[in-house]
């Protein structure tokens, strides 16, 4: 029987607990969301038809702080997916170390057919549907796949509207004038940069990747989105070579190396961009060095898994790989650094953004491009020394160290040999 992209995550979480030695309680308290909410949004048309649209909230768990994550409008949003997304969420604060639970939202539409009108109402709608469940000390949403700051801006002035004050920190990703952060947009592709920078620098080595200089390595990027773009703009200002990347329609290759600022000017004036065309299946069987799907989940399975060179898989986007090329990749040694560490600069910037808002303060560019590198860093570094000295996967190592954190929160509240003393 296919597993639902919630027991696949779990199971990415089975494979840590035997490593962890946390409390049995701990590891029954992880393996279920807290709660989920589905609301339908009934959303009027510009040509006057009413559809009814399906939305989500899951709060997964709340045991490190409230519940954080982003709220997305794609055609494949249903429960299961947003549940998966906020477990990941859990996960991923716990890596970064930010004081915050986890929680995904979204809404089952196809954002690219909507009019700005349209999408105008629809984020007005989600949060009047959802203003008792998100606060700013209860669930902090923010941007996601077709959510931008103009979305956050809209939500935000919903939930003014329906709450009063002016609670600036009850969303984050907002645009700057109205309390967002500078960086945070760039926060995620910079991120992953500061890691990948990182790991190459200090564990060229051990990772047992070819003898090459760091800014020779190929990379082909997944996905010019947000992330996508961000993360392949800073490789190719360090050098590295960003030998291919693609939308949803179709990827750009030159196996010299693409510029990347080349390539976004071009798309963003509908000119043909430069390099061959490939698809998108022929990116990910690129024979690079490093592989970065950074646009949506389960595009790498059992069925595409033996076709992929690279000798590393640097996750963008949330949940990528499905367990079974997982499998496929720790047999054949390709290293694969997992989303909850790779894509947790988003979120990091993120808290900043809650924070200086809670503050009423104002945090420079340059500060938060510093404490995101630091963070990264942190992270980066205890990820895979627990790798290095378990001797397992680095996605294994990763959930290590979330659990670890995580049950020594939950194991405060008492274990059963405390209550049975
Ligand atoms: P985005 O909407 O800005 O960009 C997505 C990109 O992927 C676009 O270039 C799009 O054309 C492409 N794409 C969409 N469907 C595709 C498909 N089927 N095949 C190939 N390409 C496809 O979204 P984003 O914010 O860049 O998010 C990308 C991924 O990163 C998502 O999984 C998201 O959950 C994750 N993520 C985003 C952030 C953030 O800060 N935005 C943080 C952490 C994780």
């Amino acid at each position: 029987m296919t597993q639902s992209m919630l027991q696949q995550a779990q199971t990415q979480l089975d494979a840590a607990f035997q490593y962890a030695n946390i409390d049995e309680e701990a590891r029954e308290r992880l393996l279920y969301p807290e709660r989920t909410l589905q609301v339908s949004l009934p959303m009027r048309h510009d040509d006057g038809t009413l559809k009814v649209y399906q939305a989500y909230r899951c709060q997964y768990s709340s045991v490190m702080g409230p519940y954080k994550g982003g709220i997305r409008y794609h055609p494949n949003v249903n429960k299961d997916e947003v549940e998966a997304l906020a477990f990941w969420m859990t996960f991923k604060n716990a890596v970064i170390k930010i004081p915050y639970g986890g929680s995904k939202g979204g809404v089952c539409i196809d954002a690219t057919k909507l009019t700005h009108r349209e999408y105008e109402r629809l984020s007005k709608l989600y949060v009047e549907g959802f203003a008792d469940f998100i606060g700013p000390d209860t669930d902090i949403p923010a941007c996601d796949l077709y959510t931008d700051e103009r979305v956050m801006a809209w939500m935000f002035t919903e939930y003014r509207k329906i709450k009063g004050g002016n609670p600036r920190d009850v969303i984050t990703g907002k645009p700057v004038p109205l309390g967002g952060i500078p960086g945070r947009r760039s926060a995620t592709g910079y991120g992953a940069y500061y890691s990948l920078e990182f790991i190459l620098e200090n564990y060229w080595d051990y990772l047992g990747l070819p003898e090459r200089a760091n800014r020779d390595v190929t990379i082909a990027v997944q996905g010019f989105g947000q992330v996508g773009f961000w993360f392949a703009k800073k490789c190719f200002e360090h050098g590295m070579k960003v030998v291919a990347v693609s939308t949803i329609n179709q990827g750009f290759y030159d196996p010299r190396g693409l510029n990347v600022r080349v390539v976004r000017e071009a798309l963003d004036s509908n000119q043909e961009p430069p390099g061959q065309k490939i698809t998108n299946d022929e990116l990910l069987a690129l024979d690079v060095d490093i592989l970065v799907p950074a646009a949506i989940e389960n595009v790498l399975t059992g069925d595409n898994a033996d076709a992929v060179k690279a000798k590393m898989i640097f996750e963008l986007a949330n949940g990528p790989t499905n367990n079974d090329a997982d499998r496929i990749f720790n047999q054949r040694g390709i290293k694969v650094f997992p989303d909850i560490l790779c894509n947790s600069g988003g979120v990091c910037v993120s808290y900043y953004e809650w924070l200086q808002n809670r503050h009423a303060q104002e945090m420079s560019e340059e500060d938060v491009d510093k404490y995101l590198k630091m963070k990264m860093q942190d992270a980066s570094r205890k990820v895979v020394e627990r790798h290095l000295k378990l001797n397992v996967p680095v996605r294994t190592a990763a959930y290590v160290l979330a659990i670890k954190r995580l049950a020594e929160a939950i194991q405060c509240l008492g274990t059963k040999d405390y209550f049975t003393a």
